[in-house]
């Protein structure tokens, strides 16, 4: 049996019980146990957390950046370091794999490897002479405090998503995690005070709404980013910018994947099986329709169940489970609901994993496939965030685009083929903030920014990477002229040069 510990906030560098007197119990997946309880932050503990990071903002903002370089190295060492207790801690509260925990980390540590550059991002710019003894020069400055608000899906990817750059760039950065996978927020704060960072700079506060509505609504948070999904998401973009706050907000997805009938038949089948199937369905970025041209959908989809029949379903603490548990009993209910409408519409369903032999009373589910999907099917329209993928079979490379173009959402959108072409007409065409050539789930690398169009961003800045760095600071132009005595003289008039 796990040893059992209520969890605690996080303020002022150090664990914080909750006081609000309102907490929620946190499962795991794999076997409906309880892991601990996540206490629910209230008004007056926003308050108290935004008080000690507002404090801390003032010195840390202040702080040389090299000294912020030097705390940002000993945390992505710390994170390296501890990556497999980290991932564990992921898989009993999420329920993916222990391989797919650890990738999660992996991706996220790219964000710190990214921040430790902010001497480098932070640099400004600068014009000698704009007039006679006028130079100008701009820098960019942290807000002060601001919020991240996260998803289960990514306990810590996307939470560092967030924290790495936010607090490289100067800010004090206040995480609301998601109630239903804890405790991973819990070991980053550890890791950053083990890196050296002051007290309140990195807090957690867990909580639902009613925390996430008093962030909103606290004066003293600058900006608020938020992952998850699109009603939320849209919510939370609506009310932050009326309370004057800056916004990013990433919503849901319905990533397709076209399979030209020019495409490897193996690689395509082995990219929508892991892109469908990875972290059961529970990405973002997973590839939930497969969309083949022509000919080729019966070969593909052969090949597609073919691999599915590998696949094992089981808990994370099972080395050959490849499909973990959904993240709640609710949730797989909504799922299994999903496949019943899709039949019910018209779909086929090829491969049926509604039922298995799963172990324990967890909330596992096995692979789904419905085929002849069409877009008017709320299999199709829905975003389902569990193991179903849909194929929607079409005739032309324009009716695919059109069908990935005419969708609510624009996250990603994969091409597989093996015309040069193709994949650059493709790209050049398709609505979708993100886009893979023969890659499933191309999540930019840090260096880059990762952000959806349509209904999966709300909000103009994309997360992580260069539009983090402008996310989370603010521009100051400089205009500065040292005259010696005898360039002094008055002037009314507008200054020109
Ligand atoms: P969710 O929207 O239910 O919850 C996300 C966060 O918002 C949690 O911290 C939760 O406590 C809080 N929250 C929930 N309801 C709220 C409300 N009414 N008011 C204020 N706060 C609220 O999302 P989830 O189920 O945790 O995550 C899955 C969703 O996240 C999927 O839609 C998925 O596509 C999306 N997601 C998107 C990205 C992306 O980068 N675009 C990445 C990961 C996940």
């Amino acid at each position: 049996m796990p040893e059992h510990h209520d969890l605690q906030h996080w303020i002022n560098g150090r664990p914080h019980a909750g006081s609000s007197g309102r907490s929620l119990p946190v499962l795991d997946p794999a076997s409906g146990a309880e892991v601990t309880i996540a206490p629910l932050a209230s008004a007056q503990e926003v308050d108290e957390a935004v008080a000690a990071a507002a404090s801390a903002a003032r010195t840390w903002r202040a702080t040389s950046l090299a000294r912020r370089a030097e705390v940002l190295y000993a945390f992505r060492n710390v994170l390296r370091e501890r990556a497999d207790e980290l991932a564990r801690v992921i898989s009993r509260e999420n329920g993916k794999t222990h391989g797919d925990a650890l990738g999660e980390v992996a991706r996220g540590a790219e964000n710190a490897d990214f921040a430790t550059g902010i001497p480098e991002l932070l640099k400004g710019s600068f014009s000698e002479q704009v007039s006679t003894g006028v130079d100008v020069h701009s820098i960019r400055q942290p807000l002060g405090v601001v919020a991240g608000i996260t998803p289960f899906n990514f306990p810590a990817m996307v939470p560092l998503w967030m924290c790495t750059t936010a607090i490289a760039c100067g800010n004090a950065f206040i995480l609301k995690p998601s109630e239903k996978v804890p405790t991973s927020a819990i070991l980053l704060a550890q890791m950053w005070r083990d890196a050296g960072l002051p007290n309140g700079v990195f807090s957690v506060l867990h909580g639902d709404r009613e925390t996430v509505d008093a962030l909103i609504a606290h004066p003293k948070i600058a900006a608020i980013s938020f992952v998850g999904s699109t009603p939320v998401a849209r919510h939370i973009y609506t009310s932050g910018t009326a309370a004057g706050k800056r916004v990013q907000a990433l919503g849901g997805a319905k990533n397709h994947m076209v399979v030209l009938p020019d495409a490897d038949i193996d690689a395509a089948a082995d990219a929508a099986v892991s892109a469908a199937f990875g972290s059961a369905g529970e990405r973002c970025m997973a590839i939930s329709v497969v969309v083949p041209v022509g000919d080729i959908a019966e070969p593909l989809l052969a090949a597609i169940k073919d691999r599915i029949s590998a696949l094992r379903v089981g808990p994370a603490s099972d080395p050959d489970a490849d499909i973990g548990p959904l993240i709640s009993a609710e949730h797989r209910d909504r799922v299994l609901s999903y496949v019943a409408a899709g039949m019910a519409e018209g779909a086929d369903l090829v491969v049926d994993g509604r039922t298995g032999d799963h172990p324990g009373d967890g909330y596992f589910m096995g692979p789904c496939v419905l085929d002849r999907v069409t877009p008017t099917m709320s299999v199709y329209t829905d975003e389902i965030f569990g193991p179903v993928l849909a194929v929607s079979r079409v005739n032309t490379y324009d009716e695919a685009l059109a069908l990935v173009n005419e969708h609510e959402f624009g996250n990603g959108a994969a091409i597989f083929t093996r015309s040069g072409g193709a994949a650059r007409q493709f790209s050049f065409d398709v609505e979708a903030g993100m886009v893979g050539i023969n890659v499933p789930v191309p999540v930019p690398v840090a260096h880059f920014s990762f952000g959806g169009w349509k209904a999966s961003l709300f909000g103009d800045a994309r997360i992580y990477g260069p539009d983090g760095v402008r996310f989370y600071t603010r521009e100051k132009v400089v205009t500065s002229r040292w005259q010696t005595e005898d360039t002094s003289r008055m002037s009314l008039h507008f200054p020109s040069t």
